[in-house]
């Protein structure tokens, strides 16, 4: 009964850092894999998009309806077709333009 245990802490341990680089964080990863069984923690971990990799350069704008970065100022968003709100990331801090 003991070994079951250490197995589904171990299965739910490994799946979790599978969440390294990804917009779900280890401890949530844990908790899915451990509540609610390590085949829903599998699931929700490669459905996790990836994290989004903020590049300082001074022409970058930010969707403000969904996050994508996108380096071409003014234009419509790739994904949405929204109009870009112009978000410029100057040395890491946020300004708008
Ligand atoms: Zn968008």
């Amino acid at each position: 009964m003991m070994i079951f245990f250490i197995t589904y802490l171990l299965i739910s341990l490994i799946i979790s850092f599978f969440s390294f680089g990804k917009r779900i964080s280890f401890i949530e990863a844990l908790l899915i894999n451990l509540l609610l069984t390590p085949v829903v923690g599998i699931i929700s971990v490669m459905k996790a998009d990836n994290n989004i990799i903020t590049h300082h350069y001074t022409n970058t704008s930010i969707c403000a309806y969904c996050n994508v970065e996108v380096t071409d100022r003014g234009s419509l968003c790739p994904i949405c077709r929204k109009e870009m709100e112009v978000t410029i990331i100057k040395d890491g801090k946020l300004g708008v333009a």
